[in-house]
Formats: structure tokens, sequence, C-alpha cells
């Protein structure tokens, strides 16, 4: 009874020692290292070599265990594997009668004397055991889960090996089984060399992995640092600067080939937006000032003299106009922008409407050009009819102001598999070839039709192509300076 009580605290000091101890130790550590770093701002290149000492410390603390266990095994089985030839040498004897029992016992308990362990033979079929002077009150256990609380509990390894014999009695072949105990601590001597060494090699490891991991990782890591620091220089009074790509490898040179073109379109777009404020502020300056004039001469003498009233009032309503055409254009362009654009679909000719816009530039035409429409039979689609109409009048209002007197302007209409081909050619001034890129931005004139006051926003082609692709068509310019320009716009019959 006192043996099995001694036996149940053991056990339960094992597994507080060896269970319940070390996973507080680890619990108490985790939270420890969570409290201290709570704080600390981790960088990417810590947080990597972190990640990576875990990894290495988990990895190694168990291939020493492993190889303690490994060693401590394999040392133990080379020692048993001696006492089963010393012990069945003792059994041939006995099996030839030259030793009795008493005398096979004596002899095995001098081999276990020598040997620092403890030897027990059962002989299955006569159901006899044989125990060695040392160690003898011990129980030897019989499974596995004994043979783990003896070797936690007592520190003591346990192995089983059988052995055959003839019973001289019976002439029967008979089954041994030899029990042995070896002490642990016997062995602790080579458990400690081999666990300082490889504790050693493990912690230079560790110092190793630290020091080099963390040169690799900034190395590596470098050009993000360099892309920070272009970033935080970066802005909208800086926008030249950009991310250095030889720097990077890997996806960090995609990242910043990325950032790159990124940065170089929102410079485009931000170029682009800071021309149109100054040239829309540009274009409201003149009538504005036009305005103001006639308004400040109104005041002085328009009261009396009534040609100046007369001449002021129609100035402010020609500007006022103009003005209106202008806002109204712009509203047209930022709709486009937003895709906000409304197209309303509806079934009309568009050999009538072409025929329409001619006839009526036809009547305010001054120049004596020749204008002709080269459309014939009937082509319904299903478009916007005013945004189509205000698109082909921009190509014809434009052929007609860039064609000197006794000109020629001739409008095609055509039908093409599913799509309208409509072209617009005059005999007129033409483009350079070095404006004809740019000839559909905003606000762009060609030096010559500034000086020649004709008039326009410079909005006109940037309001015909908004139209011509929100409807899922395209444009194409064939020009030559003083020859003249061939416009042809293709659009699909019914939207896409
Ligand atoms: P504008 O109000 O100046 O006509 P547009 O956007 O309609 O503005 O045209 C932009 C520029 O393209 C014009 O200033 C002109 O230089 C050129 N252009 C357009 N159409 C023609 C044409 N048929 N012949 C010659 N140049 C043209």
């Amino acid at each position: 009874m006192q043996f099995m009580r001694n036996r149940k605290n053991k056990i339960l000091w094992s597994f507080i020692y060896f269970i319940l101890l070390p996973y507080w130790m680890l619990k108490g550590i985790s939270i420890l290292i969570r409290a201290a770093f709570r704080g600390l701002k981790f960088s990417m290149r810590r947080r990597i070599t972190f990640n990576y000492l875990i990894l290495y410390s988990i990895v190694g603390l168990g291939t020493y265990l492993f190889m303690i266990m490994g060693f401590t095994v394999f040392e133990i089985n080379e020692d048993n594997a001696n006492l089963y030839l010393s012990v069945n040498e003792l059994l041939d004897k006995y099996e030839e009668g030259r030793y009795n029992q008493q005398e096979l016992e004596a002899n095995m308990s001098q081999v276990a004397q020598l040997n620092n362990c403890g030897i027990q033979l059962y002989f299955e079929d006569q159901k006899l055991t044989l125990k060695s002077e040392k160690f003898k009150k011990y129980q030897y256990p019989s499974n596995l889960f004994g043979n783990l609380v003896v070797l936690i509990g007592d520190r003591l390894y346990t192995d089983q090996l059988k052995m055959d014999y003839v019973n001289m009695e019976t002439n029967q072949l008979e089954l041994v089984r030899m029990h042995i105990l070896q002490p642990i601590k016997a062995y602790y001597k080579q458990m400690t060399t081999l666990s300082s060494m490889l504790l050693f090699c493990l912690g230079v490891g560790f110092l190793f992995i630290w020091f080099v991991g963390s040169i690799i990782n900034r190395r590596i890591l470098r050009p993000i640092y360099d892309m920070t620091k272009t970033a935080e220089k970066i802005s909208i009074r800086n926008m030249e600067q950009e991310l250095d790509v030889n720097e990077a490898k890997y996806e960090l040179k995609d990242l910043a080939i990325t950032l790159n073109t990124m940065l170089t379109r929102l410079r485009t777009d931000y170029n682009k937006q800071k021309r149109f404020v100054s040239d829309v502020s540009h274009e409201l300056r003149t009538p504005i000032s036009i305005i103001n004039g006639y308004a400040a001469m109104l005041r002085r003498w328009g009261k009396q003299d009534e040609a100046i009233l007369d001449e002021s009032i129609t100035a402010i309503i020609g500007e006022t106009k103009s003005m209106q055409v202008l806002v109204e254009n712009l509203l047209t362009l930022v709709r486009a922008d937003n895709q906000t654009l409304k197209f309303k679909e509806e079934l009309f000719d568009i050999h009538e409407l072409t025929h329409e816009i001619v006839e009526d530039f036809k009547m305010i035409n001054n120049k004596n050009q020749t204008i002709t429409c080269n459309c014939q039979g009937l082509l319904e689609m299903k478009l916007d009819y005013q945004m189509t109409k205000q698109m082909i009048r921009i190509f014809a209002d434009n052929a007609i102001k860039y064609t000197p007197e006794n000109g020629t302007i001739e409008l095609f209409c055509t039908q093409e598999n599913n799509e309208c081909v409509i072209s617009i050619k005059d005999s007129g001034i033409g483009v350079d070839a070095k404006d004809l890129p740019y000839i559909f931005d905003r606000f762009y004139r060609s030096d010559e039709s500034r000086t020649r006051e004709t008039g326009g926003h410079g909005l006109g082609l940037s309001i015909a192509k908004a139209i011509v692709i929100g409807q899922g068509g395209r444009i194409k310019v064939k020009s030559k300076k003083d020859e003249g320009s061939e416009f042809t716009v293709v659009l699909p019959i019914a939207p896409l």
C-alpha cells in the first residue's frame, strides 16, 4: 500500500516537473516578451529576423532533444546488447545443466552488479521469475505506460529482450523474457557533454543568423527605405522625383517600376489639369475685360449717347454668348471626363442630317466656297441625334473656317459593314505635321489659326472626340499643310 502511494506521488511530481512547469515557464516567457515588445514598433527588417530566429529556435530545440534522446537510447541499447550476450551465456550453461536455478540467479546478479543495472528473467511456461540482487524489490514494468512512468519518475530506462532455451526436463523449446533496468544517471556525463556541445553550436548558429540575417535583410529591404525617402520628397510642388529602379531587385523592382509609371501618369494628369485651369482663366479674361470696359463706358457716357449705349449692349450680349458657349463646352468636357455625358438614343437618318447641316452652312457662308454633300439614300442610325449633329457641325465649321475663299468642302457619308463612315474633306490650310498630334487636346490651336483670328476656343475637336468615343466610334485625320484636311469619323450604326 505504502509502495503504491509513493508511486502515485512520484507520477504526480513527474507530471508537475516535466509537463506543467515547462508549460507555465513558456507561457510566462511569451507573456513577458509580448509585454516588453508591445510598446516597440518593429521594423520589417527586425520582424523578419525575429521570425527566422523563432523558427531556428524551434527547429534547433527539436533537433537538440532528438539528438540527446537518440544518443542516450543508442548507448543504452549497446550496453543492453552486451548484457544480453552475457545472460545468454549463463542460460546456455543452465540449459546444459551446468548451473542450477540458484547458481543462474547468483551469476545473473553478479553480471547486473558489474553493469550497475537490474536484470529479471521470466520463464513464460513455468511462470518463474529470477531477479538480480540489484533492484530485487523493484516491480519491473510490463507495458509502455509503465515504462514511461518509470523513466520519468525513477529515471530508469527499461528494456525487454526475448531468449529461447531448451528445457532439459521436458526437452521443449521455451521462452524467457529478459527485463533490464538501467539507471539514467549513469549516462548523464555523456549526455551533458553532448548537450553542452550541441547548445554551444545552436547558440553560435543563433548569433550567426541574427547578425548575418540582419545584414542580408537590410540589403534586400534597402530599396524600400529609399523608396519611402523619395516618396516623402514627392509633393505637388516637386513631382519630378522618381524612384530608383536600378537599386531594387525581384518584386521590389516591379513595384518601383509600377510606382514610377503611376507617378508619370499623375504628373501628366496634374499638368493637364493645371494647363486646363490656366487656359480657362485665359479664355474668360478677354470677354470679362471687354464687358467691364463697355460697362464703364456706359456709366460715363452711355446714359446720354444712344450710339454708345447701342454698341455697348451689342458687345456685352456678344461676349456673354461667347462665355455661355465656352462654359457649356467646358461642362460637356467635364461630363465626358466623369463619364456622365448622357447619350439619348433615337432613330434618325444620318444622310438627311448631313444634308441639313450642309444646307445651313451654305446659307451663312460668305466665302464663296463650294460645299457638297455626297450622301445618297437612307442610312438609319440609333444614336444621340443632337450630339451627332453637334459633332458633324464642329468638323464642318472647322473646314469652313480653315478653308480660304473659293475653296471646296466635301461631306461624304456611307455604310461599311455595321458602321457609318462620315468624311469631311476640305482644300484649306491643312495642319502642320508638328501640330497634328495635338489638335484634339483641349484649348489647342495651331499658331496659324491663332494669327488668323478664326475666333474658336480650341475646344471643338476635343468635344467632337468625346462624342465619337462616347458612342463607341473612332476618328482618323489626314492633313497636309496648304493642301487641305480630311477628318473621317466611323460610328456604329447602333450602340455597341
Ligand atoms: P478651334 O476653336 O480653334 O477651331 P478646334 O478644337 O476645333 O478649335 O481645332 C483645334 C485646332 O485644330 C484648330 O485651332 C486648328 O489649328 C486645327 N484644325 C481643326 N480643323 C482644321 C481644319 N479643317 N483645317 C486646318 N486646321 C484645322
